[in-house]
């Protein structure tokens, strides 16, 4: 302030006389220009004072005032710091010695007593009381600031504690000698020290010598280093290594010498860890790239090689470098292959799902076949950072599969060489004649070749030895084309090695033929000739066969010829009635086995027959029971003979079938007298049958000797005998199961024999079908059981001719037992002669006769319209349906079996003589 400027002055005082004459006396003895606010109060003082504050502090002047002291003047301006808020100097009454100190405690700058009051002092007191005041109030506001500064310290230094407490590193500093004198707490819990104890620790209490020497060494270059260094450092804490990464920095003093280091640490321990795991895992990955056969390799989206592993060499021929920031193009790969590629690329990074591809490659090595998946890889974001592609070299596995299918189709190849080898095998081996089989073979071989043409050449000897030449041509071969191309030959050898010709092809499916074409030609002609083998042996077995059947049907016919004089004789012995006693007996005996033998010879005869096919069924709606009576009929005297109990269960309503009544009679009654022959002297036999579905079924049980399981299922072979000492004890030649087989079958039926074992009896089952209706209508008939009995007949004229001369002599003596008048001849001529000129009702005619048979013998007699009426009946060892059409289709009128039932042959004349005689005779 200089001394132009005006001082404020707050006079203070009741009296406006001691207030004028204050500001006299002050303007007169001062330099100082004044202005003044005057306030006759206290309280109104005391506003000025507190009011709000001017350009500079007010000066207040105060003497006396009526409503307060100065005391209580000052007491109410002053502050908290016992300050007031302007200068203040007090007018005392007297000469202030005793108020005026009091003044100054309480906080008055100065005081003047009345009684010293001039206009000098006055002045002298309001200046010094200024300076006062500011000088005063100057070291108050030092104090204060030290005070502030120092909480500001304090603050700092609370927050730079909290802020390196709050730290999860660990911070510390230490001065030069290595004590620590700041630490946080992360630091003291990692160390396990209080504030206190870590205050001035070191390094090596802390850590031990060796760890500390460490340390030490680092903090030494970090001070002399003079900046921020960072290390890793490593410390063993409980036994385990624990890892740090510490900055460390020098504190630097005003003249800028390092006093302390200080530093903060950071537990990497488990990032270590983690990143020597996530090394591993890299490494591992790297091993994977590097040693997988597929290719991996990782594009950016400028569809660029981030990274390829080590298999692009071996597809390429290029290190994985080569490839990484560059494009499949600008790598100069082939085109079709950038395509695919990239076409994957982009697909992968826009559809965000994986692609697949496959794609060969012209490699060095030949043409190389990859499939693989372009996959996309998501970032954090799941954003695709990258397509990951993961190529596969399929070449050896298309390679590996290109084999099997070409062993496959190989095996195909063979297969079905070998089915149509087999099916030309069949073919040639159901051929029967060696014209089909040089037909077969010529086929076949074509075919199975696929040659244009095929010609067999045959050349057969012995008896009705010939050539035979079959030729087959493809569909669209011209048979006026001449042969072209390779010729495939393969030649045909019988047995002993002998040639039989040869198959040639010509025309192969691709112009030559092949090794394996030859040998298929080969084995075809070695086939067909095994084929030529057997059909020659199937015609000589067929041959044998045959004259078998021939040589049976002889045999049987001759049996005959000797029978008949025999059946006769005993006849003519029965009727003369003449024999008794043991005589009688034994012609009963010679009966008995005359009709066993007769049976034997039809049964041969039969079998021959069927065998030959030259059985004829008599086909008539019957009823079962008919056939089963007729079949106890002939059976029942054998069965009675062993004194077998015969136990029967038969249907009570009659059961319709269609067939032959005799030759079901013969089927049955075989099998009763199977049962009466194989059951040992009073067993028991049964004979049941039912219906059964569609099926009429009949079983002939006995409780006999039983067949043996090995023999059951041939028990029905001709000539089977199971046993044949017991067979031929029991009288028979194998031959009626295997009739009985025949007959059954011819009737749409069939048999079953069963046997548990030898002893245990046996059943022999047969099914026959029921007829479609099963009411008796037309032709029905029940079984007419034959009888001696016949009707009588009137006597008659009788010509017997037969070359046979007992059969015809003993026919004749029986005839005239009977009443009638019998001449006999010996051959065709004569019996021609006879009947011309004696006339006789009936001719019982030969067939086998010497010279003129007796069918020419018949269709002369007639031809003679003179021997109208005549009955011509043929008498002969030949039985067939043919023979007996023969006989019919000669002239004769019946065809009767030698040897001839008297009965048959008396009803025969009684029927028919009674037909030819006028109604007026009798
Ligand atoms: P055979 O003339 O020998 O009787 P078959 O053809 O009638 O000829 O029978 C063949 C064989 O079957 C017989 O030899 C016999 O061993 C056996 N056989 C047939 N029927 C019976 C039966 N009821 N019990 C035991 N064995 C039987």
């Amino acid at each position: 302030m200089t001394t132009g400027d005006v001082l404020q002055v707050i006079l203070a005082g009741s009296s406006l006389a001691d207030r004028q004459w204050i500001i006299e006396l002050l303007r007169s003895g001062s330099r100082w220009r004044f202005e003044f606010t005057e306030a006759d109060t206290g309280e109104a003082a005391l506003l000025q004072a507190q009011g709000p504050t001017r350009g500079s502090e007010p000066i207040l002047l105060a003497c006396a005032l009526a409503d307060m002291d100065a005391m209580r003047l000052i007491g109410r301006l002053i502050d908290a710091q016992g300050l007031t808020p302007c200068p203040v100097v007090v007018i005392t009454p007297g000469n202030g010695r005793d108020l005026g100190p009091v003044l100054l405690r309480a906080g008055a700058q100065d005081y003047i007593g009345e009684e010293w009051l001039s206009p000098f002092v006055l002045a002298r007191a309001v200046e010094n009381a200024r300076v006062r005041w500011a000088t005063e109030r100057g070291l108050s506001e030092q104090e204060d600031a030290r005070q502030q500064a120092e909480e500001q310290l304090r603050q700092a230094q609370r927050l730079t504690q909290t802020i390196i407490d709050g730290a999860g590193a660990l911070v510390f500093a230490k001065d030069l000698a290595g004590r620590y004198f700041l630490t946080n707490r992360a630091w003291r819990e990692r160390v396990g020290l209080s504030e206190q104890q870590a205050d001035g620790v070191t390094d090596e209490a802390v850590y031990g010598p060796l760890v500390a020497q460490d340390v030490r060494r680092s903090d030494e270059q970090v001070l002399a280093s003079g900046r921020l260094v960072v290390a890793e450092e490593t410390t063993f804490e409980r036994g385990q290594a624990v890892y740090y990464l510490s900055s460390k920095f020098p504190l630097l003093d005003e003249t800028g010498n390092p006093y302390a280091v200080c530093g903060v640490s950071t537990d990497v321990t488990s990032l270590k860890e983690t990143q020597a795991a996530l090394q591993a895992r890299e490494r591992e990955l790297q091993t994977l790239a590097d040693n997988t056969p597929d290719i991996l390799a990782r594009f950016d989206r400028q569809m660029r090689h981030v990274f390829v592993s080590a298999a692009i060499e071996r597809m390429t021929g290029r290190p994985p470098q080569d490839f990484i920031g560059r494009t499949a193009r600008e790598l100069g790969m082939p085109a079709d292959l950038c395509d695919c590629w990239e076409n994957a690329i982009q697909a992968a990074f826009q559809e965000a799902c994986a692609q697949t591809v496959a794609f060969t490659y012209e490699a060095a090595g030949g043409p190389a076949h990859f499939s693989g998946r372009f996959v996309p890889e998501f970032g954090s974001e799941d954003a695709i950072d990258h397509v990951l592609a993961v190529l596969h070299d399929d070449t050896e596995q298309k390679r590996a599969e290109q084999d099997i299918n070409r062993l496959l189709e190989e095996e195909r190849h063979y297969a079905r060489l070998l089915a149509r080898m087999a099916q030309a095998s069949r073919l040639v081996h159901a051929s029967l004649s060696a014209d089909e089989i040089a037909q077969v073979l010529t086929h076949q071989a074509r075919e199975i070749l696929g040659a244009r043409r095929a010609i067999t050449q045959l050349t057969l000897d012995g008896p009705g030895a010939r050539t035979i030449q079959a030729v087959s041509l493809a569909a669209d071969a011209n048979p006026n084309e001449p042969p072209h191309g390779t010729v495939l030959t393969a030649s045909l050898t019988g047995k002993a090695g002998e040639p039989l010709g040869h198959v040639q092809l010509t025309g192969g499916p691709y112009g030559e033929f092949t090794h394996e074409d030859r040998t298929v030609l080969m084995q075809l002609a070695a086939i067909a000739s095994t084929g030529l083998e057997n059909a020659r042996l199937y015609a000589s077995l067929r041959e044998a066969d045959h004259r078998k059947d021939e040589f049976l049907a002889t045999l049987a016919h001759e049996l005959r010829n000797p029978l008949a004089p025999i059946r006769n004789g005993l006849e003519i012995l029965h009727r003369s009635g003449q024999l008794t006693g043991p005589a009688a007996r034994a012609r009963d005996m010679m009966e008995r086995q005359l009709a066993h033998m007769v049976r034997l010879v039809d049964d041969l005869l039969d079998v021959s027959r069927i065998s030959r096919g030259k059985v004829d069924l008599r086909l008539m709606r019957l009823t079962l029971q008919s056939v089963l009576e007729s079949a106890l009929e002939s059976s029942r005297p054998a069965i009675e003979a062993s004194r077998h109990r015969l136990v029967m269960q038969l249907p009570t309503e009659p059961v319709w079938i269609d067939g032959d009544l005799t030759r079901l009679a013969q089927v049955v009654s075989n099998l009763l007298n199977n049962a009466a022959k194989y059951t040992p002297a009073s067993g028991r036999i049964e004979l049941s049958a039912q219906v059964e579905g569609p099926y009429a079924v009949i079983c002939v049980t006995d409780n006999g000797t039983g067949i043996s399981t090995d023999m059951l299922p041939r028990v029905f072979d001709l000539f089977a005998q199971v046993d044949h000492t017991l067979a031929r004890a029991q009288g028979g030649l194998g031959i009626g199961l295997s009739l009985v087989k025949k007959l059954v079958e011819l009737h749409g039926g069939d048999i079953r024999a069963e046997s548990r074992g030898l002893g245990q009896g046996s059943r022999f089952t047969v099914r026959l079908p029921l007829a479609a209706r099963t009411t008796a209508d037309d032709g029905a008939v029940p079984a007419s059981p034959t009888s001696r009995s016949a009707p009588s007949v009137a006597p008659c004229r009788v010509l017997v001719c037969d070359d046979n001369v007992d059969g015809a002599e003993s026919l004749a003596l029986m005839l005239g037992l009977l009443g009638h008048e019998v001449r006999t001849v010996h051959d065709g001529p004569a019996a021609l002669a006879t009947v011309r000129h004696w006339r006789p009702d009936a001719v019982l005619l030969d067939i086998g006769l010497p010279g003129m048979s007796g069918y020419e013998v018949a269709r002369q007699m007639r031809s003679d319209p003179h021997l109208r009426g005549l009955l011509l009946v043929a008498v002969t060892g030949w039985g067939t349906q043919d023979d007996q059409r023969r006989s019919a289709a000669a002239g004769f009128d019946q065809h009767l079996t030698k040897p001839v039932e008297v009965t048959a042959l008396e009803s025969l004349l009684a029927s028919r003589l009674a037909r030819a005689a006028p109604p007026a005779a009798g």
